[in-house]
């Protein structure tokens, strides 16, 4: 009995250093340890059988991978690659062979050691689009159970290319519908200049006519900003800028049209405050914001602009206490063309980009845009500058 145990314990040592592949049924002894080595066998078989689906599945899983048009770089525990797809190779020619390399040494772009820097420390990076020349990417990475990040490549050249093509389009309509605009504009006005010797009901043709020339120019100008803003390929360059000058010129024609509408407009901003920012983005984004306020608030409303500080950020908020937002439109207001009330806005000569230009200034500025509001409760946005770090 004790040799049979024996024999059977060194029979286990042997099948448990072996690969499961490799696994032998053992021989069912004619003795009281049968039920145990027939136990032993199921266990063995089930390993066996474990090991093959997990092989398949491994096998799979690499395949579509190897297939995948989407690129996908690996990186263990310890921060080194341990596998890079068909389509990642292509995407980013590493410049080593990248297999045990850190990342940084294989493929030397930022933007994706900042991902895989984040993801590994357990912070789910957001998605970054970089240019490589001659192709858009779009970098995501994850942590992996276990530790090490997966990192995914998405070419977006075509996306963006096809983008380009349609904003390149209309900043070419726009740009030459602009000169027969403005000559429509001109004649109009010169026309009204005699207004006083014109037919009453002529008079009032050509005002609709001046009118409505000034709304397409307006709309063609802010297409055309968009489109300059967006074409830019690189960031806006940022600088330590006094912030009361920037904030006064910016809300000059906000503040007039105000008082012509009965409301009480404030600038608040401490003549010392400094902002690192772009000037005439920051113009335009404040212009913007508060010539909204203006309009979407009624006569004898409150309007404020106030600049604040934190310790990481410089804030300049917009602040009314007009129609508000319902928060279900908070998110859509930035698309172009969007508007909560199509009429009001038409009616008040808005020309639905103003927003979207403000959130496409913001990004290029590395500044952000907040908005808190409730319908019938006014609207408060918030531009967000970051503060040097020192
Ligand atoms: P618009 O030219 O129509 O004002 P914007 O892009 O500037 O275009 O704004 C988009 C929409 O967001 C507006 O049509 C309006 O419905 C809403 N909106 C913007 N600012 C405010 C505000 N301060 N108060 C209420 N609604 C606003």
């Amino acid at each position: 009995m004790v040799v049979e145990t024996n024999e059977l314990a060194r029979k286990l040592l042997d099948i448990a250093r072996a690969d499961p592949d490799d696994y032998a049924r053992l021989e069912v002894p004619d003795s009281d340890l049968a039920p145990l080595v027939v136990a032993v066998n199921l266990f063995l078989e089930r390993i066996r059988h474990e090991h093959e689906v997990l092989r398949r599945d491994a096998s799979v899983g690499r395949r579509m991978l190897e297939a995948s048009t989407v690129g996908v770089v690996l990186v263990d525990g310890d921060g080194l690659i341990s596998y890079v797809n068909p389509t990642a190779r292509r995407m980013l020619p590493p410049r080593v062979e990248p297999m045990g390399r850190k990342p940084i040494v294989a493929f030397p772009i930022a933007e994706l050691q900042e991902v895989v820097s984040l993801a590994m420390s357990g912070v789910e990076p957001e998605p970054v689009e970089c240019n490589l020349g001659r192709m858009d990417i779009i970098v995501t990475a994850s942590d992996l159970p276990g530790g090490g990040a997966m990192v995914t490549l998405r070419d977006v050249t075509g996306d963006r290319e096809a983008q380009r093509a349609r904003t390149d389009f209309v900043a070419n309509v726009s740009h030459e519908l602009r000169t027969p605009v403005t000559a429509i504009m001109g004649y109009a006005e010169t026309m009204l200049l005699e207004r006083e010797r014109l037919p009453e009901d002529l008079a009032a043709m050509l005002e609709k006519i001046d009118r409505n020339a000034r709304r397409l120019r307006d709309l063609f100008e802010d297409l055309l900003q968009l489109h300059r803003i967006e074409s830019r390929r690189r960031e806006l360059p940022l600088a330590e800028h006094a912030l009361r000058p920037i904030l006064e010129e910016a809300v000059i024609g906000a503040a007039d049209k105000a008082v012509q509408r009965g409301q009480s407009f404030t600038l608040t901003c401490p003549a010392s405050m400094v902002a690192n920012c772009n000037p005439e983005a920051l113009r335009t984004m404040v212009a913007n914001l508060a010539s909204n306020a203006v309009n979407y608030t009624p006569s004898g409303g409150n309007i404020a602009v106030t600049a604040t500080e934190t310790s990481d950020e410089v804030v300049v908020s917009v602040v009314d206490d007009g129609i508000g937002i319902d928060p279900v439109h908070q998110q859509r207001i930035f698309e172009r063309f969007y508007r909560v009330d199509d009429a009001r806005s038409r009616a008040l000569g808005g020309t639905g980009l103003g927003l979207a230009l403000v959130k496409h200034l913001a990004l290029a500025s590395r500044s952000r845009i907040s908005v808190e509001s409730a319908a019938g409760r006014g609207s408060r946005f918030r531009i967000h500058l970051r503060k040097v770090r020192r």
